[in-house]
């Protein structure tokens, strides 16, 4: 099964905007948690962006239907003038049964894990539930204008769980089994990916260990690897 995650907004395209948090950077990072726990689960990814870039809503709608996705799951965060505003909602679109389905299956599983207030499921005509040729939902998690709601949002462990219960809720929506992902095995990986880039890096730049061989590059910070970061940290003080 394929499934598309649309993390909202991006680039220049902040989305809402509350004391310096923005919802592009909370839409992407509950979308790589969610690909995470998804590919684990045995689903096929593909995302919309995987940085912060701006992009038209068409294009996303299009991207799924040129990766031939089964379904396309678009995250967003709400927001009102009335800072009293809150709870989740999910959007499918009209006359879409399997969109309405797929938006109570992960409307559902939202509300068990986080306890948040039930705005419901319903309809509109947004582009990206319009142009995708495949059941579509967008989810609005919480309200990043309510001061509560909006302290969930910068939680890691809060959006892990929402992470959690919408690939739960595609695993209903397919009748299958879900298996729950911890987070530490996410910034496990996250971390060796870190370290790794740092060895490359170092490499790249003939910066090597005392007996002058370059690092392996395994994303494992080890004592040669440590020993080398102390050699580049002398060079950049110039010690
Ligand atoms: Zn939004």
């Amino acid at each position: 099964m394929r499934i598309c995650l649309d993390a909202g907004h991006g680039g220049k395209d902040l989305g809402v905007s509350v004391n310096g948090v923005y919802e592009k950077d909370i839409t992407l990072k509950i979308c790589k948690y969610a690909r995470f726990i998804a590919k684990k689960n045995g689903f096929e990814c593909f995302m919309t962006r995987e940085k912060d870039e701006s992009l038209v809503n068409i294009d996303r709608a299009l991207y799924a239907n040129r990766n031939n996705c089964d379904i396309f799951v678009s995250i967003h965060c709400n927001s009102f003038v009335n800072e009293l505003a809150r709870g989740t909602e999910t959007w499918s679109y009209p006359c879409s049964d399997e969109g309405e389905k797929l938006s109570h299956h992960i409307q559902g599983e939202l509300i068990k894990s986080t306890s948040l207030f039930n705005r419901g499921c319903k309809k509109a005509r947004f582009s990206v539930l319009n142009k995708t040729e495949m059941p579509a939902v967008l989810t609005e998690v919480a309200f990043l204008s309510n001061p509560q709601e909006a302290k969930l949002l910068v939680s890691s462990d809060f959006l892990w769980e929402v992470a959690s219960s919408i690939v739960r809720g595609c695993c209903n929506y397919f009748k299958t089994e879900f298996k729950e992902i911890v987070s530490s095995e996410f910034l496990g990986e996250e971390e060796r990916n870190l370290v790794l880039e740092f060895q490359k890096f170092l490499n790249s730049q003939c910066i090597y260990d005392e007996s002058g061989y370059p690092l392996r590059e395994d994303g494992i910070l080890g004592q040669r690897t440590l020993s080398v970061l102390q050699k580049f940290e002398k060079i950049l003080l110039k010690e």
